[in-house]
C-alpha cells in the first residue's frame, strides 16, 4: 500500500488532551450546502498534565468562520482536520465556535450526512461524524449534545428528548453524554407508527417507527420485537430503557444491517418492513434479532461505550450474544444455535482460516470499517458465550451487574470487562484473554481408550498460525461433554470438561464402552477432529439428548458421505439415507429441526473441510456431486414425500411465529426434493397458490433450482417491480439458483437490468453478494466470476469504499483452490491494487489479501 496508508495502533493509545462537557449543534439543512454551527465547550484533560494542542478531525468540510472564546482564530485546514496550536488556547476551559458547509446530497460513502431519497440521514460510526464538523471523532470523548435542525421538511429527528419545536425548526437534547459516533440526524416527510411503553419503574416511553409514506402498515412486527426486546432487557438483564422517546427510522441507502445511535436508531430499511405478503420467515427472524441487537446496544455499547475502536468487540461480540440469547428465548434455542453456529462456520471459520485472519480485538489497523467482520461479531459472541458457560450463570448474571454499575458512563476496554468476572469470581483470566488477542480457529483432536472399566478421553488442542501470529499459546476451552451407552441411554449428563493444556486427558468409570457426545451445544468455536464410523454417527443423530449434537451428527455423517463421493466416486449409502429418512419423518422432532437437517452441507464447507484435510477442491466436482447427493435423497424420500408435504400445510392464515416458519421451512424443503423427481409439478402448483412470500419466493426457488420457472421469474417481476425490498430477492435468487456455468451470464443479464441501481448497496449486494456466495459460479475456471466482481468493485468504490471493501473478502479462500483458480485471483487483486486513487478501505483489504 503506498497512498494514504497509515496504521493505528492499540498500543499508542493515549486519552485525548481535552474533554469536551457540551455540544451544540444547529443544522440548516439544503442537498448541496448544510450548514452547520458547532460549539463546543473544552477542558483540559487532566488525565494528560500539561499544554497541549488541540487536534479536531474533519474531512470534506467547507470551514467558514471559527473562534476561541468568541475571538476568530485563522487556521487552515488540512485534509483529515484541524489543529490549534497550544500557545493559542488557555489552561483553563473555554468555547470553539465552527461554522461549515457540506453537501449531503452529493455524499455517496453513505458516511456522515447523507441523502437517501430524499430524506436526510447519518451514520457516524466509527469515524462519520467528521464528515459532519471539526471535533475529536473518537469512542473515549463523551458529551453531552444539544441539536437544532432548520429544514421545511416535517419530520426533523435527534438524539435524545424532544426539546422544543415550530415551524421549519425542531431542537433535541440528549442528557446522557455520548461519543460523536452514536450523533444522529433525520429529516424528511415521513410518517410513523406509534405505541407507548410503560418501563418496569413505570417510566412511559412513546416508540416511533418512521418510515416512507405508504410504508406504515409493514412495521407491526418490528414495532411487536421492539417492545418484546425492551421487556426483555429489564427482565433478563434488569436494564430500563432511559429517554422518553425512542426512535427508528427505516432508510433503503444504508452500508450495514442498522445503527444503534442514541435514542435514534437508523435501520437498512430491509431490517423494518414487512408484511406476510412481501417478507419470508428468515425476514422476519432477521428483523427480530436486529431490532433487539440495535436496542440492547442502548446499555451494551451506549451507557457502556468503547474506549478505542480496537475494543469494538466489547459492545459488539457481548450485544450479538445478548441478541441470540433473546432470539433462542423468542424461538428455539437449538434451532437458533444451529442456525448460529452455521453462519459462525461459514463466515467466521473462513475469515480465520484465510488472509485476512484478525484477533477478536485486533491490534493494529488501517480503516476501521474493515473491522465490523464476523471474527468481532460471531467469535466475539461465542467468547462471551464461552465465559458465561466456565463461571456459569449465577456468576454471569452477577459479573453483569457490576460491569453496569462500575463503568456506567465509561468508555471502556477488554480489560475491564475481564476484570468484573475476575472480581466477581476470583478466577484469574489471563489465560482466557488470549482468545481476545490470538487469531485462528484452535483444532482439537481426540483419543479414546477403554479398559472394561475406565473410559480414558485423551483432548489435544492445536492453535494454528496465522498472518502476523506464528506462535500460539494454549487455550482454555470448554469442552461440554455427555457420555452414552449403546442402548442410547446417557450415562454421564452434559459436564463441562476445561482443556488448559496442549494435551490433557479425562478419565470416567464405564461398565460398556461409552459413545462420546463431544462439544455439546458447541461449547466452543474449534474445529473438533474425531473419526467415526458412520454407524455410530447414524446412531447419535438417532439418539443423542443434546439437540445441536443430534444434529451435528447428521451433518457430520452426510459431509463424510459427500467427501467420499467427491474423491473416491462413491454413492450415498443406506446409512445416510435411511438415518435422515427416520429424522424427516419423525413426528415428534420439530419441523424446523428436520428442515436443518434436511439442509445439505454448503459447497463453501465442503472446499475448505477438503483443503483441510489435503486435497485440492474443484468447485464444480464439489456442486456436481452436492447435486448427485440431493437427488438420491430425493429418490430415498419420494414414496414420503407428498404426504409429508399434505401434513405440513398450514390451514389459518399466515403467522410469523417460529412454529409456522419451522413447518413451513419443512414443507418448502420437501417440495425441493420433490421437484427433483416430478420436474416441479407440485412446486409449481404451491406457487400459484401462495400467498404469503416465503412460499413465494421458496416455491419458486424449487423451480429454479431444477433450471425451471423462467416465466415464474417473469410474473414475480410484473407483480413487485415497485418493491425494492422484494426486487432485491428477485435479482439475488436469479443468481443463486442458476447452473454455474450460467452465473456470470445472468449476473451480467442482471447488472444490465434497467432496475440494477448499483448505487444502492442492497440491490449491488443482491446482484454481486449473489454471485461471490455461489460457489461453483465465482469460483469458475473460466475465471468470469473473479472479473465480474472486481469490474464492479472498482466501479463502486470511488463511490462507496466501505461496501467495495466489505464485498471484496468473496476472494480471502484464494489460497484453497489450485494454481490457475489461485492466480487468476490474483491478477484480479493485482488489478485492483493498481487503480488509481483506490479507497484506502480496499487498498487495506486487497493488500491483506495478496500472496
Ligand atoms: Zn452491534
Amino acid at each position: 500500500m503506498t497512498h494514504q496508508s497509515r496504521t493505528v495502533h492499540l498500543s499508542d493509545y493515549q486519552p485525548f488532551t481535552h474533554l469536551v462537557t457540551r455540544v451544540a449543534l444547529t443544522f440548516r439543512l439544503a442537498p448541496r450546502a448544510t450548514e452547520v454551527a458547532a460549539t463546543l465547550h473544552f477542558a483540559p484533560n487532566p488525565a494528560r498534565p500539561g499544554r497541549h494542542d488541540l487536534r479536531l478531525d474533519g474531512e470534506n468540510l467547507t470551514l467558514k468562520s471559527l473562534t476561541l472564546n468568541g475571538k476568530p482564530l485563522d487556521i487552515i485546514p488540512d485534509a483529515t482536520g484541524l489543529t490549534i496550536p497550544a500557545s493559542l488556547l488557555p489552561d483553563a476551559p473555554f468555547i470553539l465556535e465552527t461554522l461549515v458547509e457540506i453537501s449531503p446530497e452529493t455524499n455517496t460513502a453513505l458516511e456522515g450526512l447523507y441523502m437517501s431519497r430524499g430524506m436526510y440521514c447519518t451514520q457516524c460510526e466509527a469515524e462519520g461524524f467528521r464528515k459532519i464538523t471539526f471535533y475529536p471523532d473518537r469512542p473515549d470523548v463523551m458529551a453531552r449534545f444539544r441539536v437544532r435542525v432548520e429544514s421545511d421538511l416535517p419530520v426533523l429527528l435527534s438524539n435524545g428528548n424532544p426539546a422544543g419545536q415550530g415551524a421549519a425548526w425542531a431542537e433535541w437534547d440528549d442528557p446522557w453524554p455520548k461519543p460523536a459516533y452514536l450523533f444522529a440526524l433525520v429529516a424528511g416527510d415521513l410518517k410513523a407508527h406509534s405505541a407507548l411503553f410503560t418501563t418496569a419503574s413505570g417510566s412511559p416511553v412513546q416508540l416511533n417507527i418512521w418510515v416512507r409514506p405508504g410504508d406504515e402498515n409493514r412495521c407491526a412486527y418490528a414495532m411487536d420485537s421492539l417492545i418484546r426486546s425492551m421487556t426483555w432487557d429489564e427482565r433478563v438483564y434488569g436494564r430500563e430503557y432511559d429517554l422518553s422517546v425512542f426512535n427508528i427510522v427505516a432508510v433503503d441507502d444504508f452500508n450495514m444491517g442498522a445503527m444503534e445511535n442514541k435514542g435514534l436508531n437508523i435501520f437498512n430499511s430491509k431490517f423494518v418492513l414487512a408484511s406476510p405478503e412481501t417478507a419470508t420467515d428468515d425476514d422476519f427472524g432477521r428483523i427480530e434479532a436486529i431490532i433487539a441487537h440495535e436496542y440492547f446496544h442502548n446499555w451494551t455499547g451506549n451507557r457502556i461505550t468503547c474506549r478505542d475502536w480496537f475494543q469494538l468487540c466489547l459492545k459488539e461480540g457481548l450485544t450479538v450474544f445478548r441478541d441470540q440469547q433473546f432470539s433462542g428465548d423468542m424461538r428455539s434455542h437449538a434451532v437458533k444455535r444451529i442456525e448460529d453456529v452455521l453462519l459462525l462456520r461459514a463466515r467466521q471459520f473462513r475469515e480465520d482460516g484465510g488472509p485476512l485472519a484478525h484477533p477478536v480485538r485486533p491490534d493494529s489497523f488501517v480503516e476501521i470499517n474493515n473491522f465490523y467482520t464476523a471474527t468481532v461479531y460471531e467469535k466475539g459472541a461465542e467468547l462471551i458465550g464461552m465465559l458465561k458457560r466456565l463461571v456459569g450463570d449465577d456468576s454471569y448474571a452477577k459479573a453483569l451487574d457490576l460491569y453496569f454499575t462500575r463503568h456506567d458512563g465509561e468508555a471502556a476496554t477488554i480489560e475491564d470487562w475481564l476484570r468484573v468476572f475476575e472480581d466477581t469470581t476470583g478466577r484469574d483470566l489471563a489465560q482466557f484473554k488470549r482468545w481476545y488477542t490470538e487469531a485462528g480457529t484452535p483444532r482439537v483432536s481426540v483419543t479414546e481408550a477403554w479398559d472394561g472399566k475406565t473410559y480414558a478421553l485423551t483432548l489435544r488442542q492445536e492453535n494454528p498460525p496465522t498472518p502476523g501470529q506464528p506462535d500460539k499459546l494454549p487455550k482454555v476451552i470448554p469442552v461440554a461433554l455427555g457420555l452414552l451407552n449403546p442402548n442410547g441411554d446417557e450415562i454421564l449428563p452434559t459436564t463441562v470438561l476445561e482443556l488448559t493444556e496442549p494435551e490433557q486427558t479425562f478419565t470416567f468409570s464405564a461398565a460398556t464402552r461409552p459413545i462420546p457426545s463431544l462439544l455439546r451445544g458447541f461449547s466452543a468455536p474449534v474445529i473438533l477432529e474425531r473419526q467415526a464410523s458412520p454407524e455410530e454417527r447414524a446412531f447419535m443423530l438417532a439418539h443423542d439428548t443434546d439437540p445441536f449434537n443430534k444434529w451435528e451428527a447428521g451433518r457430520a455423517l452426510a459431509k463424510d458421505v459427500l467427501a467420499r463421493m467427491i474423491v473416491d466416486g462413491a454413492s450415498p449409502g443406506p446409512d445416510w439415507l435411511d438415518a435422515l429418512a427416520r429424522v424427516t419423518l419423525d413426528d415428534t422432532l420439530d419441523p424446523a429441526f428436520r428442515a436443518l437437517a434436511l439442509r445439505l452441507p454448503a459447497e463453501d464447507d465442503m472446499a475448505a473441510t477438503l483443503h483441510a484435510a489435503g486435497i485440492t477442491p474443484d468447485p464444480a466436482r464439489i456442486h456436481a456431486e452436492r447435486r448427485g447427493m440431493g437427488d438420491a435423497l430425493a429418490r430415498h424420500l419420494a414414496p414420503q414425500l407428498p404426504a409429508l408435504i399434505a401434513a405440513l400445510a398450514e390451514p389459518g392464515p399466515f403467522t410469523p411465529d417460529a412454529r409456522a416458519a419451522g413447518r413451513r421451512a419443512l414443507r418448502l424443503a420437501c417440495l425441493s426434493l420433490l421437484s427433483r423427481t416430478d420436474g416441479g409439478a407440485a412446486a409449481r402448483a404451491a406457487h400459484v397458490r401462495a400467498d404469503n412470500m416465503t412460499e413465494d419466493a421458496g416455491t419458486l426457488v424449487c423451480l429454479l433450482d431444477i433450471g425451471e420457472g423462467a416465466a415464474e421469474v417473469q410474473r414475480f417481476a410484473a407483480r413487485w417491480g415497485d418493491d425494492r425490498n422484494v426486487m432485491d430477492k428477485w435479482f439475488a435468487l436469479q443468481i443463486a439458483f442458476a447452473a454455474p456455468d450460467r452465473v456470470a451470464g445472468v449476473a451480467g443479464a442482471l447488472t444490465r437490468h434497467p432496475a440494477f441501481d448499483w448505487k444502492n448497496p442492497n440491490r449491488f449486494r443482491a446482484v454481486l453478494g449473489a454471485l461471490s456466495a455461489h460457489h461453483a459460479g465465482f469460483h469458475h475456471a473460466s475465471g468470469s466470476g473473479y472479473r465480474i466482481l472486481a469490474d464492479w468493485l472498482l466501479r463502486l468504490d470511488p463511490l462507496n469504499p466501505q461496501t467495495a471493501a466489505r464485498m471484496s473478502t468473496a476472494y480471502e479462500t484464494w489460497p484453497r483452490y489450485n494454481a490457475d483458480r489461485s492466480s487468476l485471483v490474483q491478477a484480479e487483486l493485482a488489478r485492483m491494487a493498481a487503480a488509481p486513487g483506490l479507497s484506502r478501505d480496499l487498498a487495506e483489504m486487497v493488500d491483506r489479501m495478496r500472496s
